[in-house]
């Protein structure tokens, strides 16, 4: 769906959510405060969102009965994941629902080389770059990327996984320099990859911004945008997003400017978030986007009145964005794997509004929950 063929829904409509993580099922909790019905599609019976659910829909993503009880059921539908398959979205599309982000944000978000290649067609700077498909393209791509450099799937990474770096120190201790490429190269399972340098970045941050539908046809898109957090990670996975970044005002704004460039090349309808490397020069580069609500963005629930999980909402229904304004700084961590065993250290501690998803597993790296402190 684009913000041009959008409809406004109305109260007790039915929001349609692919996945049943804890994005959907905060999504699903700001869409029932809104007076919205959440109609969830997820294979697991016990996901965080089921309990959020007005229905779940327990079907594979590809399930083409599954698909067509939610198109049928959904007034729109949305995603809280980008790596729902284009076919799912295809055949929703197909059976008459309008699906908000559409396909072609999915499409790009799901490969990093079309990402990278989009992100420069409209100007913006990346790591340089290699497509890799067999073990000598990637020796062809080192010489272009230098090293260190990092080796990463195209398609179905997240959080770290499906990527590998060559030429750190802690790659080489043990190995020979071909050992060391036929190892990356083993590493990300031999598939189609891209190869980029690694950027020796001096922070990273990130715009959570989103881009609704005019309230008439023929007027601009609205685009709200929250103040960009810096983002700390541990093992390859977001820790602590801090607001404000300690970076330069012309930092945020050209990071900014970036994302609307982004959302107005899309005619995207939604939330998206779009992480940046700042280098010490206090240029940027785009590392991703993902065209959904992002973790680095769950601080808007504590901080601001309208959440980055309201504001999806709202533009996915067609209804006006709602203010971006920060009344408060904030800190965001996640709990990851057994810290959330600490929750009650939280709910001790004033001035943090803790999430726990509800998962019954606690596995090591997995996000269990999270807590923003704000102050003042
Ligand atoms: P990604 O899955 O691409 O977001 O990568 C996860 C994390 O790895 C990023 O948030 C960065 O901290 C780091 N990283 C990824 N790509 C690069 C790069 N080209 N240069 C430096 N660090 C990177």
């Amino acid at each position: 769906m684009t913000a041009s063929d959008a409809t406004i829904l109305n109260p007790n409509d039915r929001i349609g959510i692919l996945g049943g993580g804890q994005l959907g099922r905060m999504l699903a909790m700001a869409a029932i405060r809104l007076g919205l019905r959440p109609v969830i599609l997820c294979p697991d019976e016990n996901c965080p969102a089921a309990i959020t659910a007005d229905q779940h829909i327990i079907a594979d993503y590809e399930d083409e009965a599954g698909l067509a009880t939610l198109a049928a059921a959904a007034n729109v539908v949305t995603y809280e994941f980008e790596n729902v398959p284009a076919a799912s979205v295809a055949c929703l599309t197909r059976l008459g629902a309008r699906v908000a982000p559409g396909a072609t944000p999915l499409s790009i978000a799901q490969d990093r080389l079309k990402e990278k290649e989009f992100v420069r067609s409209l100007g913006g700077k990346t790591p340089e770059f290699y497509a890799v498909d067999s073990l000598e393209d990637l020796r062809a791509g080192l010489a272009v990327t230098g090293t260190p450099a990092i080796l990463k799937t195209r398609r179905l990474g997240y959080d770290g996984k499906g990527q590998t770096r060559i030429g750190t120190d802690t790659d080489n201790l043990d190995r020979t320099w071909d050992a060391a490429i036929n190892h990356a190269w083993a590493e990300v399972g031999a598939r189609p990859s891209i190869l980029e340098a690694l950027v020796p970045f001096q922070c990273e941050i990130s715009v959570i911004a989103a881009r609704g539908v005019a309230p008439d046809a023929t007027g601009p898109a609205p685009i709200a945008m929250y103040d960009p957090p810096k983002n700390d990670h541990r093992n390859g996975i977001l820790w602590r997003s801090t607001v404000p970044a300690p970076v330069p005002l012309a930092v945020i704004n050209d990071a900014k400017a970036m994302t609307h460039t982004m959302l107005e090349a899309l005619d995207y309808v939604g939330v998206v978030g779009v992480e940046f490397f700042v280098l010490a020069d206090n240029t940027l580069m785009i590392n991703e986007f993902a065209p959904r609500v992002h973790n680095s963005g769950h601080w808007t629930e504590a901080a601001c009145t309208i959440s980055q999980f309201e504001q999806h909402i709202r533009a996915v229904a067609g209804w006006p964005l709602g203010d971006t304004t920060r009344h408060s700084d904030a800190r965001m961590e996640n709990l990851i794997g057994d810290e959330v065993t600490a929750w009650q250290n939280h709910l001790a501690t004033p001035n943090v509004l803790v999430n726990l998803y509800g998962k019954q597993q606690i596995r090591p790296g997995r996000k269990m929950g999270h807590v923003t402190m704000v102050s003042a």
